[in-house]
């Protein structure tokens, strides 16, 4: 190969060796405020930073075969954005446990996490805590919206002699039940209601026959 030849494929792998990670890295600002200038400050130092790593890396694999270089190359920027992202959960610690829990909230009634912000229908006891559904139901106060219901929920068709308010811990729907959440209800009137409930049943059933 000629010393042109030689050369110009030197410049191709600099090039590849920083222009690859500066593109890749130059946008991380995104991620880590929504300052604009704050952006741009961000954008400067990863993606500069990239490419600085970048053009030393070149110069430490200069002489290696190609498929190296490219195994150099794709390491260093696994190992770039695995840095990023941690510097990212270290800043933001709080950031990170939101985007995981603000997804599903608790549901009064069932204790279930089955709402978002957006929608008060209860995947699971399908009840929908909203002032306009309490006024609906005939309900004075939400307090005894949510008993009324929590008593229905908890309740079984057949005879029962126990109420688990925690069990199971995750639901039918495979919704996850919130162990912080406390019911309004006791179990004894779950229990008075389960009671009444069956005995209106099997009456009710007699009186078909
Ligand atoms: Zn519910």
């Amino acid at each position: 190969m000629t010393k042109d030849k030689e050369s110009k494929k030197e410049q191709i792998w600099m090039t590849i060796f920083t222009v690859i990670p500066v593109v890749l890295f130059m946008n991380v600002g995104e991620y880590f405020t929504d300052d604009s200038k704050m952006k741009i400050l961000y954008s400067a130092v990863f993606g500069g930073l990239s490419g600085g790593i970048g053009a030393g890396l070149f110069l430490l694999f200069k002489n290696k075969s190609s498929l190296i270089k490219i195994i150099a190359l794709i390491s260093f920027i696994s190992i770039f954005a695995v840095f990023i992202r941690a510097i990212y959960i270290y800043s933001f610690p709080e950031k990170e446990v939101l985007i995981e829990e603000e997804v599903l909230i608790t549901c009064s009634v069932c204790g279930y996490k089955t709402l978002t912000k957006d929608d008060k229908l209860c995947g699971e006891c399908l009840v929908e805590l909203t002032e306009s559904e309490m006024t609906e139901e005939g309900y004075s106060s939400m307090e005894e919206f949510i008993k009324e219901e929590q008593i229905i929920f908890f309740s079984s068709d057949s005879l029962v002699d126990t109420v688990d308010f925690y069990n199971p811990k995750i639901s039918e729907y495979e919704y996850e039940k919130d162990l912080n959440w406390t019911p309004l209800v006791s179990k004894d009137s779950v229990l008075k209601f389960n009671k009444e409930y069956v005995n209106f049943k099997e009456n009710y059933s007699l009186d078909v026959e």
